[in-house]
């Protein structure tokens, strides 16, 4: 037993995880019972097929969304953020944003008050499923998306309203402008400090993952002092924190004749909208992408839709203290309890989980078994729909096959 009381420990950036630790979930509304469900008997079959019941999931259903107003009148209690926090590691469903009750969006609250900085997001093509790609087997990216601020602070005023107001009179007589009347005004922050964090997070992944290169996406031709600024301070913290692991662009073709030296990464920019038009022409030239948080959005699910749409893509929220592993698509409402919905984001987002955790053999069992079910033409609906000759399953038969997969050569 490595410690206890069962809880995943996280010290000086390294994970204590005991052999049966306590895992927080947030079972999600809408179609997330569905999914959770065929998500935890994938996972807890993987855990008990790898390490033959020495190891063992203690799931600890915690309330939030839907399920949290019915059960405490709160959408998100601060009981379950502290459980969260309490133990390091947390997964969830998707979740309702609920219409005009003052609240953003739960997911962007989560993010906020845990400080779970970096929304990193995976994108594999798994073979066999539809893609609009040619191809589809060259995409192999994984998107660091700032998950704090940018345009997402929520700094933003209505026009005519009188913080508008105030704010555009302060501009114009100030600082200026000209801003007609009746503007909206919103602030995109970018700070030195956070942009630098979720760099440094890209750059420490893409070393320990043994990948090859980081390309900073920005905008900075058009907005200089906050995009542009990002790739500033994002080619420095490559110096300042990782100087012997990192080349640029130019030190790559000034002293190494366009050839990467062993052992190294390639930190490089790309303007956001000529990357957009990159990762469709030449994926094999882009590995991790660190970004700014609204670009970030737009390419993640662009991306996934590059690899077989949203029902495939699995995602996690990552800061210093704990992490949460999500679906990345919503709570699809007119599917809820109809047990039909591709439950793989959630696995697959499991499956982060466990690499995260280091239990990589039950990891491994799920990507092999879950590429073999698609292999078999055993299929949900949406990719049903796209497979010639494929047999449509529910959710949780889907589930249940890829535990008669795992361990199939
Ligand atoms: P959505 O992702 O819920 O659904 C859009 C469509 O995508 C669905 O109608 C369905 O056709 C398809 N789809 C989604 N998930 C699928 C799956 N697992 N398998 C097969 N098909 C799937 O997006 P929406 O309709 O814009 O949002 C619905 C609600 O979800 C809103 O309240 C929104 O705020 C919320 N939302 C939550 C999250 C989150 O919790 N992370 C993310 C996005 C949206």
């Amino acid at each position: 037993m490595a410690n206890k009381e069962q809880i995943v420990k996280s010290k000086d950036g390294s994970l204590m995880v005991p052999d049966n630790p306590t895992i927080p979930f947030i079972e999600g509304d809408g179609i997330g019972p569905d999914i959770w469900q065929a998500a935890r008997i994938v996972m807890d079959s993987a855990v008990q097929k790898a390490y033959g019941g020495t190891r063992r999931i203690n799931w600890l259903e915690v309330p939030a969304g839907e399920k949290g107003f019915q059960e405490t009148g709160t959408w998100l209690p601060d009981d379950t953020l502290d459980a969260i926090e309490k133990n390091v590691v947390a997964i969830k469903g998707p979740m309702t944003t609920p219409v005009g009750k003052g609240i953003r969006s739960l997911n962007v609250a989560i993010r906020q008050k845990l400080d779970l900085y970096a929304c990193v997001r995976p994108v594999k093509y798994i073979d066999q499923v539809p893609s609009p790609m040619k191809h589809p087997e060259k995409i192999d990216m994984v998107v660091f998306r700032e998950n704090t601020e940018d345009v997402y602070a929520g700094i933003e005023y209505q026009a005519g309203g009188s913080q508008a107001e105030k704010l555009r009179a302060f501009l114009n007589e100030q600082m200026g402008t000209s801003l007609q009347e009746d503007t909206a005004l919103g602030i995109k922050p970018i700070s030195a400090k956070n942009t630098k964090r979720l760099v440094a997070a890209a750059i420490a992944y893409d070393i320990d993952q043994n990948r090859s290169s980081v390309t900073l996406m920005h905008k900075g031709n058009i907005m200089k002092f906050t995009e542009g600024a990002y790739a500033k301070w994002g080619y420095e913290v490559s110096r300042e924190k990782f100087g012997n692991h990192t080349i640029t662009e130019r030190e790559l073709y000034d002293d190494h004749q366009g050839k990467l030296p062993e052992g190294k990464v390639l930190i490089k920019d790309r303007i956001a909208d000529m990357l957009f038009q990159q990762v469709l022409l030449r994926p094999e030239e882009y590995d991790v992408i660190a970004t700014p948080n609204l670009n970030g959005d737009y390419l993640s699910d662009a991306l996934a839709a590059q690899v077989g749409g949203l029902g495939m893509a699995p995602g996690a929220n990552i800061g210093d203290s704990c992490a949460v592993f999500e679906a990345t698509h919503g709570t699809a409402p007119n599917y809820a309890g109809l047990d039909k919905v591709n439950p793989s984001s959630l696995i697959l987002s499991g499956v982060m989980m466990l690499d995260y955790m280091d239990w990589r053999q039950s990891s491994a069992l799920i990507r092999q078994a879950l590429q073999a079910t698609i292999k078999s033409g055993t299929v949900t609906y949406d990719l049903a729909r796209q497979i010639e000759g494929a047999r449509e399953v529910k959710c949780s038969e889907f589930a249940q096959s890829i535990v008669e997969h795992m361990g199939d050569r």
